[in-house]
């Protein structure tokens, strides 16, 4: 059993400044910041870390400076660049594999929106015209389609990230709960108590980053989202062709996306970012052959060189929130905790910076970047805020 005997104010053995729930990317990130700046901080999984069962799991995750998303985050993706290059730095080993981005739409604005968030962070943009996509990428774009590369995007290398990030964490004095699913958090001040297999942690601020079991978390604490985890693919075809480069489809709400499969050569990586609705607690898989076929049928007909079928795939959770911007916030009653939650599918390249906002908020102090557009409060009014979890 831990011991939680010790009085406020000191710290034992099982006592710490700071909690983190979830050591998928975000909650790793925000616990190797919050150790860094010299809160003592326990990182707690459910699963033995690393583990891919969640979200972070995989070889490859793009990073870029073209924004999809709300004017707020562009700094943030920025900054992002910053950091991973940091962390490569601190654990001598190169984490991002450069590859431009090729963004491609039929929606002038929507692609002209993406290029200029390039441009805002001091960034060019590269346009083609139709002819020289289609004869760079072997692609069948018609003349409808505006088209640029993001020069400065790059493939994080996923897997090699995460465990750089927790041996990091641990080098600065972090400590580990793997394997430990928290069952109950009581919220207290100053002592925040929360219950696993093997007895009970205490923490001054708990920091929550369960990702797509978010709505599981968070309920016991009385707080709803309108967060939906959908279980999603990414397929690996071969394409000897391909260069090494990102891709995005962005005509349709759900776009298209690809990137180069550096771990498996003579492979890309691919799919649609989209998914079917699964509670990350169920043990039966969803049914993903729609899915897979409209990614199948989408990149033979733009990308005809690709292989006829996947040679394999690798399945994965988005939690997706109805504006697909994350949200970072506090517990309405509780101050001491904060939660981080609600990806949408594109958290991964953010996470170095979203764990030092926390660590500002934890702090009490103002976060570098201005993330009160992210907040639970736009969901106030929304009729999904009771999740079906
Ligand atoms: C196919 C796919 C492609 C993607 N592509 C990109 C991309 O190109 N670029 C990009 O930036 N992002 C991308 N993303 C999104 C990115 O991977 C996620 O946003 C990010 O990994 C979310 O991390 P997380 O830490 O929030 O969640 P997770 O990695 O799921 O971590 C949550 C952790 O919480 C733990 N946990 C949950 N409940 C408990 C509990 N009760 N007790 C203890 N521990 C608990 C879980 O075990 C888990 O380890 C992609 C995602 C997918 C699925």
């Amino acid at each position: 059993m831990l011991d939680i005997s010790q009085e406020p104010g000191k710290m034992g053995k099982d006592s710490f400044d700071v909690a983190v729930i979830g050591g998928g990317i975000m909650g790793s990130c925000a616990a190797y910041s919050l150790a860094k700046a010299g809160k003592s901080t326990v990182l707690i999984d459910k699963y033995a870390l690393p583990h891919f069962k969640g979200s972070s799991g995989g070889f490859s995750r793009i990073t870029r400076r073209a924004n999809f998303g709300i004017p707020e985050l562009t700094p943030i993706m920025d900054d992002s660049f910053r950091l991973w290059e940091e962390i490569s730095q601190k654990a001598h080993e190169e984490l991002i594999n450069p590859a431009p981005m090729l963004v491609v739409g039929k929606d002038r604005q929507a692609v002209s929106k993406m290029a200029e968030s390039v441009e805002a962070t001091g960034y060019k943009p590269v346009w083609l015209s139709v002819q020289q996509t289609n004869s760079k990428y072997k692609s069948k774009f018609t003349d409808d389609y505006y088209i640029f590369e993001d020069p400065t995007a790059g493939v994080l290398k996923a897997d090699r990230c995460l465990i750089a990030v927790q041996k990091l964490f641990r080098e600065v004095g972090g400590r580990v709960l793997d394997g430990w699913p928290v069952v109950g958090v009581e919220a207290g001040e100053p002592w925040t108590k929360i219950s696993g297999p093997r007895g009970v942690v205490k923490a001054r601020w708990l920091v929550l980053c369960p990702g797509p079991w978010a709505n599981h978390v968070l309920q016991h604490l009385g707080v709803y989202l309108p967060l939906r985890s959908v279980r999603t693919t990414s397929m690996y075809c071969r394409n000897e062709q391909f260069p090494l480069s990102s891709f995005v489809d962005c005509t349709t709400g759900s776009y298209f996306y690809a990137l180069p499969a550096m771990e498996h050569p003579g492979h890309i990586k691919m799919g649609l970012h989209d998914g079917v609705e699964m509670d990350p607690n169920q043990s039966h898989e969803v049914d993903l052959a729609g899915l897979r076929q409209k990614s199948l049928s989408y990149f033979k007909a733009f990308f005809p060189d690709l292989a006829e079928q996947y040679a394999f795939e690798q399945l994965c959770y988005y939690t997706l929130t109805p504006d697909e911007e994350f949200i970072l916030d506090r517990h309405p009653r509780h101050r001491n905790i904060m939660y981080a939650v609600g990806f949408s599918g594109t958290g991964f390249k953010i996470a170095p910076v979203i764990g030092e906002v926390l660590t500002s908020m934890v702090q009490g102090k103002a976060p570098k970047h201005d993330v009160s557009a992210f907040s639970a409060e736009r969901f106030k009014k929304s009729t999904a805020v009771k999740s079906k979890y």
